[in-house]
């Protein structure tokens, strides 16, 4: 589903990303793990298509990103959702219309997308908060929205950068389960980087260490990482 091959990025002088290799079957939840400034940013901004490697390719659901431009790669992003460690609501929007924003800009119409919102926002448990603002929310309930967000386009990879690095552990915990879920439920890939390695023991089949930009180990969750 997610396949890198000799991706490699440079920016001037600093090499970001150096023969990393990575392939997640479909179904996953792989984890990204590396201290700061292991290029795990430049990896997703890559698996996005915001940034082009300066070598190597990157697919997605059997897609060379690298290939794409314009509608091509605007197709190709559709098929991935991203959830982010800030959600970014609109303040001045209820969750409802958070959830439907995305489909709003991709032109489904009006009773159709609010429909799915709420549908969505029912699967991620707040089916009761639909008319509430962001600023009604608690961390966890936003992220509830992001990730409600996430799916309105139906990506089958969903990449989260540090969802869950703003929470305490129980709202971790619960946060996690959902994202579980949205595997077990809905078949879909995931790509969770994060620093915590709390996160990747709980969650992760398999994972990757990134380290000055080059893959210092990867393989499934036991191979990778010894018991705490
Ligand atoms: P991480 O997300 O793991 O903290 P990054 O991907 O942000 O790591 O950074 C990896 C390396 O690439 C760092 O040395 C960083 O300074 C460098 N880097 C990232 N983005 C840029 C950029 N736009 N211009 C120059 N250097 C960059
Ligand atoms: P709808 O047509 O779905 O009812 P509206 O256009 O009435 O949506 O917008 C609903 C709310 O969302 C409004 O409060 C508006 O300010 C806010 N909103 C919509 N689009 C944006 C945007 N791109 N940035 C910030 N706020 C937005």
């Amino acid at each position: 589903m997610i396949e890198l091959r000799a991706l490699r990025k440079v920016f001037g002088e600093t090499v970001a990303l150096e023969e990393i290799d990575l392939s997640v079957p479909a179904g996953e939840i792989h984890g990204i793990v590396g201290r700061s400034g292991a290029g795990k940013s430049t990896l997703i901004r890559c698996l996005t298509g915001l940034e082009s490697p300066t070598s190597g390719t990157v697919s997605i659901n059997g897609v060379d990103l690298t290939n794409q431009s314009g509608a091509g790669l605007r197709e190709a992003r559709r098929s991935i959702g991203m959830v982010f460690q800030h959600v970014n609501l609109l303040d001045s929007s209820t969750a409802l219309k958070n959830v439907a924003h995305p489909l709003k800009i991709a032109g489904v119409p009006k009773a159709e997308r609010l429909d799915k919102a709420r549908e969505l926002l029912e699967f991620v448990g707040l089916g009761d908060r639909v008319d509430n603002y962001p600023s009604q929310l608690s961390g966890g309930q936003k992220q509830r929205v992001g990730i409600a967000r996430a799916l309105a386009a139906e990506p089958k990879v969903l990449l989260c950068d540090e969802p869950t690095s703003a929470l305490d552990s129980t709202t971790t915990d619960q946060i996690l389960g959902l994202i579980r879920s949205l595997r077990d439920r809905l078949g879909i890939t995931v790509l969770i980087i994060t620093h915590e390695m709390s996160v990747i023991r709980e969650i992760c089949d398999s994972v990757t260490l990134l380290a000055d930009g080059r893959v210092a180990k990867t393989g499934k969750l036991a191979e990778v990482i010894a018991e705490p």
